[in-house]
């Protein structure tokens, strides 16, 4: 067990790395009653995702969305385990795409709808 400054966040299991990403459950939770993947509290806007620059491009994220300051925490940690590799989004509002069943890659996705 590494010891870790910060909670781990809402979505994510407080037993596992960060870099694991969060638990499926937890996502579809945060997409369905609209809460944040950081603190678990009702979302309001602007809405922020966390990524990598190819999860951008895409428009397709898999973390959960999540407050600004939720974002900015996360984004933090993610950064002092990978320099450079992650980035924040904020949008007004987004679209929750589950996987279909011919997809190689099975997580859902959230597609921002405009960024601010
Ligand atoms: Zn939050």
């Amino acid at each position: 067990m590494t010891t870790v400054s910060a909670r781990q966040p809402f979505a994510w299991d407080p037993a596992a790395d960060l870099l694991s990403g969060p638990v499926g459950k937890r996502v579809t939770q945060c997409a369905l009653s609209r809460v944040c993947g950081g603190c678990g509290e009702p979302l309001g806007r602007p809405i922020a995702f966390v990524g990598t620059p190819l999860e951008r491009d895409r428009n397709a994220f898999h973390f959960p969305p999540m407050h600004a300051g939720c974002a900015a925490d996360l984004l933090a940690r993610l950064d002092a385990l990978e320099p450079g590799s992650w980035l924040s989004v904020q949008t007004a509002g987004f679209e929750f795409v589950r996987a279909n069943r011919e997809d190689l890659d099975r997580r859902p996705t959230f597609e921002p709808n405009s960024l601010l």
